[in-house]
């Protein structure tokens, strides 16, 4: 791991303005997340875990302060230069999903390609190993309203990683999985982010999902209320715990026919 933070925090502020309202989000951040790490935010609902995320990723404008990825202050860019860096650089697994709702599974995780100038042919040989590897190769040709809920979910983490960023966001990537398939993509994430060299940054507020991660920071009322690297003996005890009878690093896939959550087929 190199010396320097990729991900930094100086001095973070952000206040919304709710009519004449003032809400306090973020107060005082500051923190730094080391290349390659595996970082959890963690902390009550309205701490303000997803505006400091949402900061990091320079999807928000704060009210002070400096954050860096790199040498790069993306505070300090416009709206262009911002949009530029995150395509090339940055990934982001959003609480909503964020799809497109007329593509396809396929052609949206190989939508950021597309923007990178990969032809068809290789986008979607890369987007269907990243389907593959969340379990969905069978469900590629569905639109997101013929998927459930934790399929859409697996649909955008698969987008986040097809273009092996060097660092993706994730906003409770696994809020909608049940308990064995949150194990296996946390698996499969935490693998990919390493083959990748990714740092990987999660909101979660499932303790044991944190528990692996190599850093966890807690947030309270806005502010940093503590910043702790794990130590590798407890990272092993935990991972082994959490990864228990998980043997391979991609999501199992499911049938179609087997699939009984299934919202709505179109
Ligand atoms: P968390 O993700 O930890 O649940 P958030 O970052 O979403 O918390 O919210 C932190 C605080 O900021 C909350 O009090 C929330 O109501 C407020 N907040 C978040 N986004 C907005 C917004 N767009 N406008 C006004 N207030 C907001
Ligand atoms: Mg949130």
């Amino acid at each position: 791991m190199g010396l320097n933070p990729i991900v930094r925090v100086e001095h973070l502020r952000k206040v919304y303005r709710v009519g004449k309202e003032k809400v306090v989000a973020l107060n005082d951040v500051n923190i730094g997340i080391m290349p390659g790490e595996v970082c959890c935010i963690v902390g009550a609902s309205g701490s303000g875990k997803s505006t400091l995320l949402n900061q990091l990723a320079g999807l928000e404008k704060p009210t002070r302060g400096k954050v860096y990825i790199g040498k790069h202050e993306i505070s300090a860019m416009t709206e262009n230069e911002l949009a530029k860096f995150r395509q090339a650089h940055l990934g982001f697994i959003f609480q909503s999903y964020n799809l497109l709702q007329n593509l396809t599974a396929v052609e949206n995780v190989a939508m950021p390609l597309m923007f990178k100038g990969v032809g068809r042919k290789e986008r979607t040989k890369l987007a269907m190993a990243q389907l593959k590897r969340m379990g969905l190769a069978k469900r590629a040709n569905h639109k997101p309203t013929e998927m459930s809920g934790g399929q859409q979910q697996r649909v955008g983490i698969a987008r986040a990683f097809v273009l092996k960023p060097r660092v993706i966001f994730a906003d409770e990537p696994t809020g909608n999985l049940d308990t064995k398939t949150t194990r296996q993509v946390l698996y499969s994430m935490l693998e990919m982010a390493k083959e990748n060299g990714t740092t990987f940054v999660m909101v979660t507020h499932e303790k044991d999902l944190a528990g692996c991660a190599d850093r966890i920071i807690t947030i309270q009322d806005g502010n940093v209320l503590s910043d702790i690297v794990v130590d590798d003996a407890t990272k092993a005890k935990n991972r082994a715990a959490m990864f228990e009878g998980i043997a391979t690093n991609s999501v199992p896939d499911e049938p179609v026919e087997a699939q009984a959550d299934n919202a709505s087929k179109a």
